[in-house]
């Protein structure tokens, strides 16, 4: 039985900022809590749970704050966990709806420390708990910012290539100065990393309608690889016929998806080719994988992204959930790269092996999410400690 749950705010000490159309998001200075991890612990029968999500606003479309995931968590997701058994993932899943809607971070961090505290009950890694391993070698996706300048963003794309073997770009679009200058971008791009990287686009929900065609159709000659929510969140409609005129490039949902109703109304309407799933958007590992099971129902394709910003833990949820989906239901490739030490370091777990090789990272084995938080690293990056129990 749950008998007490811990919630941590640690530091990153490299503060790291990104830009896209519909706003920023920046990690923050050190020692501010804006913007900082929430690591919870869950304690039950001798096993300790633990996840980690960096909640992404202000900035974000999606709205969880470090403040809100805490307070959620503290005065009432908290409390509702205690006496409950780590196995009960559905009727506390449904507590959360019940208790407080939305603040899917929230809900993802405890889901997560759940399948972390089953995994070290049952001595089994999280991927086992949720279909084995389909893919134990996972590839990786580079999330290249907005820049004013295109050397600026032709530099970090180049970089993600040559030093760490990086395959598949997601370029940031819908530059204020219109979608010719996201054509100028993806073609640089294009020219500096050659013929054998998959490039997609993500405007952010940036473009109109006439916009994405526009672009779409100029970037083609080019190979462009997928298209990343063009057009605003609700515009189902606007999806539908951006991926009617695509040619088959894959047209992907990210804004209009969070959760397993808007998997549902996406597949209706046949308005996308793949839905990008983020743990902390949807919620955790739970409702992930019922939205990967209508995916599943309407041959649609998940894409597995959050940047899980030096967090270990953040990136090994992605990866676990990543290796138990069969590669022909995937597309692209994890985005979770900024956890695997390709910025900084995870200042919490500073000996780790889990970390980018040839482009890809291989999941962790160990039991539960296989990552283990040096103790003395979360005492001293520790910035708020709080106890529900
Ligand atoms: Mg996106």
């Amino acid at each position: 039985m749950i008998d007490k749950i811990e919630i941590f705010v640690t530091d990153i000490p490299v503060r790291v900022k990104r830009i896209f159309s519909s706003g920023s998001w920046d990690t923050g200075p050190p020692a501010s809590l804006l913007s900082k991890p929430v690591l919870v612990r869950i304690y039950a029968d001798g096993v300790i749970g633990t996840a980690q999500i960096r909640p992404i606003s202000p900035g974000h479309f999606v709205s969880d704050t470090t403040h809100s995931v805490v307070a959620a968590i503290k005065e009432i997701y908290g409390p509702a966990m205690l006496g409950k058994s780590i196995f009960e993932i559905e009727s506390i899943n449904q507590m959360f709806d019940q208790r407080l809607a939305g603040n899917p971070a929230a809900r993802a961090v405890l889901d997560i420390a759940l399948y972390d505290a089953m995994g070290k009950a049952l001595k089994q890694p999280v991927h086992n708990l949720i279909g084995g391993c389909c893919q134990p070698v996972i590839p990786l996706e580079w999330s290249v910012s907005l820049a004013d300048d295109v050397g600026t963003i032709v530099t970090e794309a180049t970089r993600a290539v040559e030093e760490f073997d990086i395959k598949v770009l997601c370029i940031k679009a819908a530059d204020r100065r219109g979608w010719r200058q996201d054509v100028k971008h993806f073609e640089a791009v294009r020219k500096a990393v050659g013929p054998d990287i998959t490039i997609g686009i993500d405007p952010n929900t940036g473009w109109s309608l006439s916009d994405s065609l526009l672009a779409i159709h100029a970037m083609m000659p080019m190979d462009l690889g997928y298209i990343e929510q063009p057009v605003a969140r609700r515009d189902l409609r606007g999806l539908a016929e951006i991926r009617r005129q695509a040619q088959g490039i894959p047209v992907m949902a990210d804004e209009s998806l969070f959760t397993l109703q808007d998997a549902y109304a996406l597949a209706e309407a046949d308005a996308v080719d793949a839905y990008c799933i983020k743990l902390y958007k949807v919620g955790g590992i739970t409702p992930a994988r019922k939205i990967g099971a209508v995916g599943e129902a309407s041959n649609i394709a998940l894409n597995i992204g959050g940047l899980a910003v030096q967090s270990q833990l953040e990136a090994a949820a992605g990866a676990h959930f990543y290796a138990s989906t069969p590669v022909k239901r995937m597309m692209g490739a994890g985005e979770f790269l900024f956890g695997l030490n390709a910025t900084a370091p995870d200042p919490l777990v500073p000996e780790t092996d889990f970390v980018i090789k040839n482009g890809c990272v291989e999941v962790p084995t160990g039991p539960g999410l296989g990552v283990t938080v040096d103790e003395a690293a979360l005492a001293k990056f520790t910035l708020l400690r709080e106890t529900v129990a």
